[in-house]
């Protein structure tokens, strides 16, 4: 942590902190683990201790850390501004060497490096699980390991269902005069086709001519969360550079991509060659829900979205909730298109998916899980829209293995139901 001790904009950051605890009760990974090492008031005094040398980062110092969903609730009620994220990006990328050195953590890496970052293998093995699930292979397996490894299973029950073949940004025709631009995304893309394609039904449906860049790989976000800081900037400079060309606003149906990629600004900040294109980009993102102000040059207010009839209940990711700020936009544009749309309480906050959190901690992820699965049975709703990928996954997982017959869908599938008199 050395070169931390030296950074003066992290030393300050760290200083802010006045141990005021008013970020511990709004901690999702304080509400499982009730230690103060587990709260970001309680990281916030380590990563001090560690640049004043009095302690060492250990494995237990690790653990905190990776123990955090990252998910900003406390950066949000934060009364002195501590810059908890930063703080928290900065200390990982510094760990995340010494945990390769160790050979620790070796998966995750793998995974996110050979295959999440590159389009075409992701592609590929979303169509080997599809084929996996299309046989029931998946259910076999899950059942075979469930008394073996409870964990195992449970990580086995995050895969996601895919949706129809992968998205290709090569076959949407390229407008001659867009007005806004796509963003495909990897896991959206490979798992989610589906749901990107009704993605762009619902932007033309709002009079929008999409252009979707070929060539687009991950933003970042996942590698980021992970700790490995260089190759998620080396991604965000590849995503910035796909996107220029024109300066239309570029929207996401990922909330987790959206914040990260309006962060580009800040990560790529010390890169004289890039800062400014990466602004510039930050500016211009879009999340799904914020289709009214993608509406706005066009038709102020009216999205021209429809939405089946009847009640949905709405999850808001973090990445809305927290720093973005776009609480109940999902709900307003689903009450627009003329759903009785009802927000979910957020009890601890963050629904323990948070990018690869619930792969890694199964058992403590399925524990923050719960209260929002009772108050989605409880809501009376058939349907729950969702905004994120990975708490689309984590929360059919969750309803599956009640039993539930309520639906999770993505909010793009909301806005773009099939049409009911297909004459
Ligand atoms: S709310 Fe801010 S100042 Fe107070 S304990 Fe938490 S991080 Fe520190
Ligand atoms: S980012 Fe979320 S999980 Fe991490 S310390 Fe802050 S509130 Fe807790």
């Amino acid at each position: 942590m050395r070169a931390l001790a030296d950074d003066p904009a992290f030393r300050n950051g760290v200083m802010r902190c006045v141990r005021c605890s008013i970020c511990v009760p709004h901690c999702p990974s304080y509400a499982v683990f009730r230690t103060e090492g587990d709260s970001p008031r309680g990281r916030v005094q380590l990563l001090r201790a560690a640049i004043e040398g009095r302690v060492v980062p250990d494995a237990t110092f690790e653990r905190h850390l990776d123990n955090c969903l990252s998910c900003r609730a406390c950066e949000d009620v934060c009364p002195s501004a501590v810059p908890y994220g930063q703080l928290l990006d900065q200390a990982r990328a510094q760990l995340v060497t010494s945990r390769h050195a160790r050979g620790r953590k070796r998966v995750t890496r793998i995974v996110l490096e050979r295959l999440v970052a590159w389009p075409r293998r992701l592609a590929l093995v979303a169509r080997l699980l599809a084929i996996v699930q299309w046989l029931r292979l998946d259910r076999l397996v899950r059942w075979l390991v469930r008394p073996l490894s409870p964990a195992t299973a449970r990580r086995l029950d995050l895969l996601p269902r895919v949706a129809g073949r992968p998205f290709d940004a090569r076959t949407v025709p390229r407008p001659a005069a867009p007005t806004v631009a796509f963003h495909a995304g990897c896991v959206m893309a490979s798992a989610l086709g589906d749901v990107q394609r009704a993605a762009l039904r619902v932007l033309g449906q709002s009079g929008h001519a999409t252009l979707v860049p070929v060539g687009q790989r991950c933003c970042g976000a996942l590698h980021h969360h992970a700790g490995l800081i260089e190759q998620a900037r080396a991604l965000a400079r590849d995503t910035v550079a796909r996107f220029e060309g024109t300066s239309v606003p570029i929207c996401t149906t990922s909330a987790g991509c959206a914040l990260a990629m309006k962060d580009y600004r800040r990560w790529l900040a010390d890169d004289p060659a890039w800062s400014a294109r990466a602004a510039a980009f930050s500016t211009r993102i879009r999340d799904l829900a914020e289709l009214a102000e993608l509406a706005e040059p066009m038709a102020p207010a009216a999205t021209g979205v429809r939405v089946p009839p009847g009640k949905v209940a709405v999850q808001e990711a973090c990445h809305h909730w927290n720093v973005q700020q776009l609480r109940g936009r999902a709900l307003e544009l689903l009450r627009q298109g003329g759903a009785t749309a009802v927000a979910l309480p957020r009890g601890a906050g963050c629904c323990g998916a948070a990018g690869l959190w619930s792969a890694q901690k199964p058992e403590a992820a399925w524990q923050l899980l719960q209260p929002l699965l009772d108050a989605i049975e409880g809501s009376g709703c058939a349907v729950v829209s969702v905004s994120n990928p990975g708490c689309l996954f984590h929360i059919r997982a969750g309803l599956r293995a009640r039993g539930s017959s309520i639906r999770a869908l993505h909010l793009a599938e909301l806005l773009d139901p099939p049409d009911p008199d297909p004459a």
